[in-house]
């Protein structure tokens, strides 16, 4: 039998067809969820991997709590006249019924910005970016459990970028995953997401007297069943080990970026390393299509279910997510700006040698990429096989209109879609023929098995990931832009920083990214180096300067500056 290779056709084919099952139900209703698509999507992927060749093809169906909006709808209320604005409520939050709410504006939600301001019995107005196209800042601000204890009565979340609702979760993953999915965590506040230019009109209407929204949220929560689909192709028997190559399959709106084109590419992948001759094939490969990731990880909690007896035996959970997107960021005026190269694709892995053989695909295959975060565990995105200690290794790549109803197929071209799968097929290739036990002995999960018997080698060192043999840039890193919130900081209240963008020549870590605030503080008060975001608080007003430096793999090192305005 020859060998299967896949095309740009045979990908967008699959992607055109699970997007259009996706959309089926129109308008905000649509996406991959515990509803109709939800289960046709299970089906034809089901139906495709065995089409594809695998063995063992089978739906592995759990049962887990369903959170759903029955019904929801917001307008401006004005003179008894009510105007309808396009809402999308935020998943596990409590209903209200037809309640006529006043809108207080709460920034994003830092302390500065909700001070001396009357939140209670009010709906609040909160703004919202996303911090590297995926972290809402409002888990940054906390501004929702503040919302809650200043006694707002609902949340209208704008989204700052574009003008339509986004899709998002009001608790975290690991509220939902504590009861292993089976209850839903009701957050006590009706919450629900608009679009730019309708938070503007409230805005507006703030500005020049009182703002009044008439707010409908019914939920039910009730018992859903869901399902893995999960195929196997087996290896000549030469080795115990086993891969895993999986991504989620469900999604907030159509999804095409997020994540139904890895959802196609595993199916060409799947059908690609079936065709293989026996011979080529000494380690066995799972192909697994999970359920539930943007809804709290549910088919992730299952699917480490099954994997946990022979999880010692585990090369790698490869994660494949957010495949093929075109590069936009934000600049210094807050305008979208398409970047010229791919969406940033960032490696997250539990060991330098797994960063190693992504470094190696992504090079090889010219696709602009850097080391995202020092944290493997969001390898698996906060999930539950991660959490089994196994080497995780995931590439991923959200560009900004994630989430949101504009993750159209028109904004992923084939060609990066292809290439994206090209690099999936050499590092899938790499994991099947590699030294016996290598990749599970350098794993430094923090999650894994520390028993004597368990295998250990040390892991690579920094300085040995690869260097890109075309550089993205020849001198020093460039085009830096960065981001800050809020746009009017005050004292003693946090000013919060990310990057929007920079090109630069193999970013190995977080933390060669830093940050000066022309601030006293900063050399008191450790940095938030934890996360993505970082920031700070200043004491006294005045124009501040922010300072970027971003230091590239050969230590050379750019900076780039706003100022900012800090007020009483
Ligand atoms: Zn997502």
């Amino acid at each position: 039998m020859a060998v299967y290779q896949y095309t740009e056709d045979s990908l967008r084919k699959h992607l055109l067809n699970l997007y259009e099952i996706s959309c089926r139900a129109g308008g905000l209703d649509c996406g991959v969820r515990l509803n109709e698509a939800g289960r046709e999507v299970a089906s034809y992927l089901y139906e495709n991997m065995r089409e594809a060749g695998l063995d063992n093809v089978r739906q592995q169906f759990f049962t887990t709590a369903r959170w759903w909006p029955e019904e929801y709808s917001l307008s401006i209320h004005e003179d008894g006249q009510d105007k309808p604005i396009v809402a999308f409520p935020l998943w596990y939050t409590k209903g209200i019924e037809n309640t006529v709410l006043e809108v207080v504006d709460v920034g994003y939600g830092t302390s500065g910005e909700m001070r001396g301001k009357d939140i209670k019995g009010k709906a609040a107005l909160l703004h919202m970016k996303r911090i590297f196209h995926f972290i809402q800042t409002f888990e940054r601000t906390g501004a929702l459990e503040k919302l809650l204890k200043r006694g707002a009565a609902a949340v209208i979340v704008m989204d700052e970028l574009h003008n339509v609702p986004g899709g998002m979760l009001a608790v975290s993953h690991k509220e939902v995953m504590k009861s292993g999915g089976k209850v839903a965590p009701i957050f006590p506040l009706p919450c629900m997401s608009i679009g730019k230019t309708d938070g503007q009109e409230l805005l507006r209407r703030m500005a020049t007297g009182k703002a009044l929204v008439k707010i409908h949220l019914k939920v039910s929560v009730s018992e859903a069943e869901a399902s893995n689909i999960i195929g196997e192709i087996p290896g000549n028997g030469e080795s115990p080990e086993i891969i895993i190559v999986g991504g989620h399959y469900d999604s907030w709106f159509g999804g095409a970026l997020d994540n139904l084109a890895s959802q196609a590419g595993l199916i060409e992948l799947a059908r690609h390393f079936a065709s293989l001759p026996l011979s080529k094939r000494p380690r066995k490969i799972i192909f697994a299509s999970i359920f539930g990731h943007e809804f709290g990880n549910q088919g992730h909690m299952a699917l480490a279910e099954e994997l946990r007896p022979f999880k010692d035996r585990i090369t790698c959970f490869y994660d494949v997510d957010g495949s093929g997107s075109i590069g936009w960021e934000v600049d210094h005026e807050g305008r979208i700006f398409e970047t010229g190269y791919n969406d940033i694709c960032g490696i997250v892995a539990s060991s330098n040698a797994l960063a190693k053989l992504a470094y190696q695909a992504l090079y090889d295959h010219d696709i602009f990429s850097i080391r995202f975060y020092d944290n493997a565990h969001i390898a698996d995105l906060d999930g539950p096989l991660s959490e089994l200690g196994i080497p995780t290794l995931l590439l991923i790549s959200k560009h900004i209109f994630y989430h949101t109803p504009l993750d159209t197929p028109d904004r992923i071209p084939p060609e990066l879609v292809k290439k994206r799968m090209d690099v999936n097929r050499q590092i899938i290739s790499e994991l099947l023929t590699s030294p016996p036990q290598y990749y599970i002995a350098t794993n430094t999960n923090p999650f894994r098995d520390q028993s004597p018997q368990a295998p250990k080698l040390p892991d690579i060192s920094n300085e040995e990931l690869p260097v890109n043999p075309r550089p993205w840039v020849d001198g020093p890193p460039k085009d830096l832009l960065f981001e800050v919130i809020p746009e009017k900081p005050r004292v003693f209240s946090p000013v919060i920083v990310w990057r929007s963008h920079f090109v630069s020549e193999g970013i190995a870590t977080i933390s060669d990214i830093s940050w000066s605030f022309g601030n006293l503080l900063e050399k008191i008060f450790p940095k938030m180096r934890q996360g993505p975001a970082t920031g700070t608080i200043y004491l006294l007003p005045g124009t501040k300067t922010i300072r970027m430096f971003v230091k590239d793999r050969h230590g050379r090192v750019s900076s780039v500056e706003r100022k900012i305005k800090v007020t009483w």
